[in-house]
């Protein structure tokens, strides 16, 4: 079976989100990482900040999602990615249809917890139809990608409360295979996205992009002055 290019960058951009799920371990953190990427490019990245910063809005996702907006310098995000090791929670979930993100991938299912198996914020066509000025189309969501892998990284982290949360039923089990959930077609067209993207600065000349690029190995023509 072939893989497509995107596949490959699914898969590259997934692989960030477990090695920074395994840096928040070491940070006192849970393993939690998630990262925002737009035409296989890192914009921003992030471990949970919950313990660090002793405040429970800080995950991974959240944190993501706001360096980009902030790199980017504009709150719509339809041509994004937000990848995460752990399907994104509620709270993270409405942001990211604010923000109009275009793809959720996560790993782990969140049946008691998600934003899209349990409470169905990332697919809800209604958020869209009833208040279009606010929350964009439903994106794609890619959902199993890597799974067991980055089941092993929770089990590294406490194999006994792993178990309990397998138990509980928490957690989904690892997907024999990554799912995909079609997302609301998106306008051709839209005077705000154009303006948005006339706002944004030329990615190569953000230092905080730069700065925030600057610890990561997974990036490659941006970070190079001139590009
Ligand atoms: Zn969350």
């Amino acid at each position: 079976m072939s893989i497509s290019e995107a596949d490959v960058q699914d898969l590259r951009m997934m692989e960030r989100c477990l090695e920074l799920a395994r840096q928040g371990v070491k940070q006192g953190e849970l393993p939690f990482g998630a990262v925002i990427a737009s035409r296989g490019q890192v914009i921003a990245e992030a471990t949970n900040r919950v313990s660090s910063e002793c405040d429970v809005t800080r995950h991974a996702e959240l944190v993501a999602l706001s360096e980009a907006q902030k790199i980017l310098r504009r709150k719509r995000l339809p041509d994004c990615t937000l990848y995460s090791i752990v399907e994104p929670c509620p709270m993270c979930s409405f942001p990211a249809r604010e923000a109009r993100i275009g793809r959720v991938v996560f790993a782990i299912s969140s049946p008691v917890m998600g934003g899209f198996s349990k409470w169905d914020v990332l697919l809800d066509n209604n958020l869209s139809s009833k208040l279009p000025e606010v929350f964009g189309p439903a994106p794609e969501i890619v959902s199993g990608l890597l799974s067991q892998r980055a089941e092993q990284v929770w089990n590294d982290w406490n194999p006994l409360a792993w178990r309990f949360m397998r138990r509980r039923g928490c957690i989904g089990r690892a997907a024999e295979q990554t799912s995909r959930h079609a997302g609301a077609p998106r306008p051709r067209f839209s005077w705000n996205a154009l303006a948005d993207l006339l706002a944004a600065p030329a990615l190569s000349v953000s230092n905080v992009f730069l700065r925030r690029r600057a610890d990561s190995n997974t990036i490659s023509d941006l970070d190079k002055p001139g590009v």
